[in-house]
């Protein structure tokens, strides 16, 4: 097989972001705490896990997003992007009961669902007109196979030739995998060649199997999680990464959750997309999670920035951290803010109040209101457009 070139290398970033961050890191004073870091990326040494702990002790949070967002302006300068997608959850049944997931349903619960094909193309149709981009992820269901999402998948693409599908978590790929007795590999290609366009980064939790045997035992391992994506990355699949905070898990999981990340990414370049977000907790089932304020979300947004120099993107997940501070993590390393999202039911059962009736225009003044330029991109970050608004018609004076 020819190796892969990946897109996903540039996705609009600039080829010479260490030099220019280089050259303003130096003009601005740092505090003591966060000197010994900037020499490091002045003198071109990479961070590790204790400089990440560093980051994450910072007294200063402004300072830590300041440096946050030279690293976002030196890479993208004062661009911010976002897409036109849809969310459609395929089903909410699932084999498994992770205790922070406020979505799943057993089988034979009275508001369990599971959407046929036919289903969830009539579904699709209402949005597909404004959309680039569904977004499908669901329970691991007890008899859907392969078969089922390659049938999905070919339907998708022959009936919304315009759309791109991002779908299926590591897990939901697991699953798939053992149902339909196939390797991973052979899993992922069966749906690539059905039309799959890439893997959402669902399902990374933290990177640590004792965190996971807490918060979602019998979901793969964290191993597993970096190989599935290993894997995708390997077959031409490009994926985005996650992280929920906010369980029970410690700073040095968390770093050592994105340095896991960082070091795959910088192995095969296939990860277009960081995603962390944090753990709403109401309606489920975890009473010891530490809950995570709006300055800690900000914190871990600007410290995934400092150490993620493998992954293009940092996205400020606002169907998660709400329209507000989605807007202020725009100024703290982030640089992305999802897309339209017109439909979406695992966060919104989970707590998130944020709106799902964006369109374009709404996306692109929360993203002008943070003092960036909104680009309108695609799935896999190969496309991109500024976003202007249409003009208002101009009324002829009357005679
Ligand atoms: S997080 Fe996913 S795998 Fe876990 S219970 Fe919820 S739907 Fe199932």
């Amino acid at each position: 097989m020819p190796e892969w070139v990946s897109t996903v290398v540039l996705a609009d970033r600039n080829p010479h972001w260490r030099v220019d961050l280089k050259d303003s890191l130096r003009q601005e004073l740092w505090p003591s705490t966060l000197q010994p870091i900037v020499d490091k990326i002045l003198s071109d040494q990479r961070l590790g896990h204790e400089d990440g702990l560093q980051l994450f002790a910072e007294p200063n949070l402004f300072q830590l997003g300041r440096l946050a967002h030279l690293h976002k302006q030196a890479m993208f300068g004062n661009r911010a992007y976002f897409n036109s997608n849809v969310h459609v959850n395929q089903t909410n049944i699932c084999v498994l009961a992770c205790r922070f997931c406020a979505f799943r349903r057993g089988p034979r619960s009275k508001d369990a669902y599971a959407l046929s094909v036919e289903e969830y193309l009539e579904e699709l149709s209402k949005f597909s007109p404004y959309v680039t981009e569904v977004h499908s992820v669901g329970g691991l269901h007890p008899d859907w196979s392969v078969q089922h999402y390659a049938e999905l998948f070919k339907r998708i693409r022959a009936e919304h030739p315009h759309l791109s599908i991002k779908a299926l978590t590591a897990v939901e790929v697991k699953h798939l995998a053992q149902l339909s007795d196939l390797s991973i590999e052979s899993t992922l290609q069966q749906l690539k060649d059905a039309g799959l366009t890439s893997l959402p980064g669902g399902g990374a939790e933290i990177l640590d199997d004792d965190v996971r045997a807490v918060i979602c035992n019998g979901k793969e391992s964290s191993q597993e999680y970096l190989d599935i994506h290993h894997t995708a990355h390997k077959i031409g699949l490009p994926s985005n990464c996650t992280m929920l905070f906010g369980t029970i898990e410690t700073a040095s999981q968390r770093v050592d959750h994105i340095l896991k990340l960082r070091d795959l990414g910088a192995t095969t370049n296939g990860f277009q997309c960081f995603v962390p977000y944090p753990f709403l907790p109401d309606s489920t089932r975890l009473p010891m999670a530490q809950l995570s304020t709006g300055q800690e979300i900000l914190r871990v947004i600007a410290v995934s920035r400092i150490l993620m120099d493998s992954i293009p993107h940092i996205k400020a997940y606002r169907m998660n951290i709400g329209d507000e501070l989605a807007e202020l993590a725009l100024q703290f390393g982030a640089d992305d803010i999802d897309g339209t999202v017109q439909q979406e039911s695992i966060m919104h059962l989970a707590g998130s109040t944020t709106p799902l009736t964006h369109d374009r225009q709404q996306l692109s003044k929360l993203v002008r209101n943070a003092g960036c330029v909104p680009i309108q991109r695609n799935t896999t970050y190969t496309e991109f457009e500024e976003y202007s608004p249409p003009q208002p018609i101009k009324r002829l004076p009357m005679a």
